[in-house]
């Protein structure tokens, strides 16, 4: 015997929702009222639970892990399997669904003559064996399954890039995120163009594939609460930032309330990243050199327009005090010790007791309206200074002996 106890039915919302989807949201109804239902008669023992949709689509999502799928899907699926576990679905044939009844609508006195609203489709009262039964791990899945599909081969080749490992192995920020988008190219077949050169979405998705891990690594609490649309736990250092979920990029970014400014998305809602990790440093690196290696204060401008990195202007100060062209060029060059001076010249003595002759030059000299080079010789301690022919070694002589002289007279 069936019997029916209670049906509930909802006006599809305004905002455009694709059908499968609507018909998401009707199965996870379907288990609410379940629950309720079985909350209510909670002293009636119940062997098994059977819930029936008629979308393909729907059944081909619930009997998948969440994970499997993207968000707003994720989401329902999930909630569905807390609720009824996804053992208990199956399909009913759209013909014999009683549930369209009431979608198509029909007065009192017209469903009180529908037996099949009230007691369900002629066969539900027969033994399970001879329900209709389908086969949901049928392949292809239908395109509409595709499309919420979660990219596997991303998720998977982010589990095999591990940034730790990129990292310290690369050190160019750029050549890192390449070679993240060649392994993503080259590891899976789907993934494979004949281009030769990586295209700006593939480098994007590298990079947010790293970002993605990192963000798990460090985040992994807020990464997990707020990809369910969850709150995030009250003691969070991630907290002051009212960080929220992207669902596009699949990361953590900053609420912020810079949402009506008329700025890029990507600097309303920055990219969350932690300021201890080895991708970080090089990340600052990178646009510290992109800015032609500026200040502390324009590369940590430039990089606010995407990222958030957490203790943003020390980390950066940090990653820039490390850089080696902005080192050579802060050092101050290195100076000769000056050794002490000669005693002759400190000492208090009378004038002349020592005495040197030095040579400095070439000076140009005019001598009968011709210019000549000539040679300066001073006295050192005299302060007398004679010029002499550069060539004239005999004339040097003499002159040196003139100095001599005039020193003993003076002495003397
Ligand atoms: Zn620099």
């Amino acid at each position: 015997m069936t019997q029916f106890v209670l049906s509930k039915a909802r006006v599809a919302p305004k905002a455009t929702k694709s059908l499968a989807r609507l018909e998401l949201i009707g199965a996870l109804m379907t288990a609410r009222l379940m629950d309720y239902v079985t909350t209510a008669l909670e002293r009636f023992k119940f062997d098994s639970i059977t819930l029936w949709t008629d979308s393909t689509v729907t059944l081909d999502w619930i009997t998948k892990p969440s994970s499997s799928w993207k968000i707003f899907v994720a989401n329902r699926v999930q909630e569905i399997h807390d609720l009824v576990g996804s053992s208990v679905w199956r399909h009913v044939p759209g013909k014999d669904n009683p549930a369209d009844l009431v979608s198509r609508g029909m007065t009192v006195e017209e469903i009180k003559s529908k037996n099949e609203y009230w007691h369900g489709p002629s066969w539900l009262q027969c033994d399970k064996s001879t329900w209709p039964s389908l086969k949901f791990d049928r392949e292809p899945m239908d395109e509409e399954v595709v499309k919420e599909a979660v990219k596997l081969s991303t998720n998977v080749a982010a589990s095999i890039i591990d940034p730790c490992v990129i990292t310290t192995r690369i050190g160019n920020y750029q050549r890192m995120v390449r070679v993240v988008a060649w392994i993503m190219r080259w590891r899976y077949p789907a993934n494979r163009t004949p281009e030769s050169s990586l295209s700006i979405v593939e480098l994007e998705n590298a990079e947010l594939t790293l970002i993605r891990q990192i963000q798990h690594r460090h985040f992994e609490n807020e990464t997990e609460a707020l990809s369910h649309g969850h709150e995030i736990d009250r003691g969070s250092k991630l907290l002051p930032l009212d960080p929220k979920w992207d669902n596009e990029k699949r990361v953590i970014i900053v609420g912020g309330r810079l949402q009506y400014a008329n700025i890029p998305e990507e600097a309303k809602h920055q990219i969350i990243l932690p300021s201890k990790e080895a991708f970080t440093g090089k990340l600052i690196q990178h646009y510290h050199e992109r800015a032609h290696h500026s200040a502390v204060e324009t590369t940590f401008s430039n990089l606010r327009q995407k990222y958030w990195i957490i203790g943003g202007r020390k980390t950066v100060s940090s990653a820039i005090h490390q850089c080696l062209p902005c080192k050579h060029r802060s050092t101050k060059a290195m100076e000769q010790f000056m050794g002490p001076l000669p005693p002759e010249r400190v000492r208090i003595e009378p004038a002349f007791t020592h005495i040197g002759v030095d040579f400095a030059g070439p000076l140009m000299i005019k001598n009968e309206s011709k210019l000549e080079k000539r040679i300066a010789m001073k006295c050192k301690t005299g302060g007398r200074m004679q010029g002499i022919n550069e060539h004239d070694v005999t004339r040097r002589a003499h002159a040196s002996h003139r100095v001599t002289a005039t020193t003993r007279r003076r002495r003397g």
